[in-house]
C-alpha cells in the first residue's frame, strides 16, 4: 500500500514483480546450463534491488568503477561480474583485477594494452572479450542505437582478427570471448535474429582464419517493455527473447552465452509518484504541473520517451470531487518545474479531472530513473520506497 503522507516525488519499486520477473527470466533459461544471465546494473542500482537480484543468481554487468563496487557490495561475487565501457579508467581496471571480476569487455586497442599492462603490474592475468559492432541497426531511438558500424562503442568487424592476434600477443591478457550489444528498448525479435546470425557469420569467418577457443558469445541486452500497456504486459517478452537466440545462434561446444539485460529486469517494477501542484488552464492547452521533473526522470526529456502516466485514486490530499464533476478524461500536458521547455513528461495526456494535490503515477520507470536523476536547479534527488507484499 501507498501511504497517504508520502513525500514527493519518489519512487516506488515493486519487488514482488521484481521477483516475478527474475523467476520468468530463470524458468525460460532452465535447461540451458551455458547461459549467464548478467544484469546490466545502469539501468538501476538501487542497493535493495541489486540484493534481489544477486540473490536470485544473476551476475552483474557494470560500466564503471562505482558500478562494480554496488555489485560487490551488494551480494554480485566477482567471478560474475563483467566490465565494459569505452572509457575504462585506470583506478577502474584496477579495481576490477584487484576484486578478480570474471571479465573484461574491451572496445579498443589502446584499451587493451593499458590493461595487460596494469595486469601486469598487479601479478594478474585478465579475461577479456571483444566488444564488436555487428553493423545491426535496432529499430530504436538513434541516440540508444549503438550497434552500426561506425560508433564510440566497440571494434570494427574488420579489424576483429587484429585484435585477437595482438590480445594472443600479451601475456597478461587472456582473449575469451566476443561481446555484442546493439541498442536498447527493442522490441522486434528480427533485431536479436539479425545479431545472432551475425554471430554465425563471424564465428564461421574465425574458424575459416584458424582462430579457435572462443569460450564466450555475449549477445548484450536490449530486450524492451511495453511503456504503453505495463499492466497488461508486466513481464516482458523473454519466452520469445531466449528462443530467437537458442533457435538462431549457432554455439559451439561447450560455449558459454551470456545476456546483459538490463531494462527488461527492472524496467516495470518501478513507477514514479509525483504530485499535482498546480493547474493551469491555458487559451488552448490545460496543464498539469507537478512536483517532479526531469531531474527525477529524464527519459521524456532525453529521448522523447513515453511513459504511462495514471492517477493513483485515494491518495490525493485533495477532496473527492463531487459528483456533479463527473470523472470525464481531460487532456493535460504534464510539466515539471525545471526551468527548461523540455521539462514535460507527457503532452495531451487523457487523465480524469485533477486537482492541487492529487497524486500521479508515472509507470515504467524502474529502468533509467532513479539512477539518472540529478539535482539540476539545486533539487532533492527523489526518495525511494520499496513495496514488498505479493
Ligand atoms: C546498456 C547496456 C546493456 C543493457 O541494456 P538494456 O537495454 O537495459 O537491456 C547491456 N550491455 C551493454 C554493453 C550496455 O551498454
Amino acid at each position: 500500500m501507498i501511504p497517504k503522507n508520502l513525500s514527493t516525488p519518489c519512487y516506488v519499486y515493486d519487488m514482488a514483480l521484481l521477483r516475478q520477473t527474475l523467476d520468468a527470466i530463470k524458468s525460460e533459461t532452465a535447461g540451458h546450463d551455458n547461459y549467464h544471465v548478467h544484469y546490466a546494473v545502469k539501468a538501476n542500482a538501487n542497493p535493495e534491488v541489486l540484493r534481489c537480484i544477486s540473490a536470485a543468481g544473476f551476475g552483474a554487468d557494470c560500466v564503471s568503477g562505482g558500478e562494480i563496487r554496488a555489485a560487490l557490495d551488494n551480494g554480485f561475487p566477482a567471478k560474475d561480474i563483467v566490465f565494459a565501457g569505452v572509457g575504462k579508467a585506470d583506478w577502474e581496471i584496477e579495481l576490477g583485477l584487484e576484486a578478480g571480476i570474471g571479465l573484461f569487455n574491451v572496445e579498443s586497442i589502446p584499451e587493451l594494452e593499458v590493461i595487460n599492462e596494469i595486469a601486469g603490474r598487479m601479478s594478474r592475468r585478465a579475461d577479456v572479450c571483444f566488444r564488436i559492432n555487428p553493423d545491426v541497426g535496432a529499430h530504436t531511438h538513434a541516440n540508444i542505437t549503438t550497434g552500426l558500424a561506425e560508433n564510440k562503442f566497440g571494434i570494427a568487424m574488420s579489424d576483429m582478427e587484429a585484435v585477437i592476434s595482438a590480445a594472443r600477443q600479451m601475456d597478461n591478457v587472456r582473449f575469451v570471448g566476443l561481446h555484442f550489444h546493439i541498442g536498447s528498448q527493442i522490441l522486434d525479435m528480427e533485431d536479436f535474429v539479425a545479431l545472432a546470425r551475425r554471430i554465425n557469420q563471424l564465428q564461421k569467418q574465425l574458424e575459416d582464419e584458424g582462430i579457435t577457443g572462443v569460450r564466450v558469445i555475449n549477445v548484450g541486452g536490449g530486450l524492451g517493455i511495453d511503456y504503453n500497456y505495463p499492466d497488461s504486459n508486466p513481464i516482458p517478452k523473454f519466452h520469445s527473447y531466449f528462443q530467437t537466440y537458442a533457435k538462431e545462434l549457432q554455439l559451439r561446444l561447450e560455449q558459454e552465452l551470456h545476456f546483459e539485460l538490463g531494462r527488461a529486469v527492472v524496467g516495470q517494477m518501478g513507477s514514479l509518484l509525483t504530485r499535482v501542484l498546480y493547474i493551469k488552464e491555458g487559451h488552448v492547452k490545460r496543464f498539469a504541473i507537478v512536483d517532479a521533473g526531469f531531474t527525477d526522470l529524464i527519459r521524456p526529456a532525453l529521448y522523447g520517451a513515453h511513459h504511462h502516466i495514471e492517477k493513483v485514486e485515494g491518495c490525493g490530499e485533495a477532496q473527492a470531487h463531487t459528483p456533479e464533476e463527473a470523472p470525464t478524461t481531460l487532456l493535460y500536458d504534464v510539466v515539471g518545474p525545471i526551468c527548461e521547455s523540455s521539462d514535460v513528461f507527457q503532452k495531451d495526456c487523457p487523465l480524469p479531472p485533477l486537482r492541487r494535490g492529487d497524486l500521479l503515477a508515472i509507470r515504467s520507470a524502474g529502468a533509467y530513473g532513479e539512477i539518472m536523476a540529478s539535482q539540476y536547479n539545486c533539487r532533492a534527488l527523489p526518495g525511494v520506497f520499496t513495496i514488498n507484499e505479493e
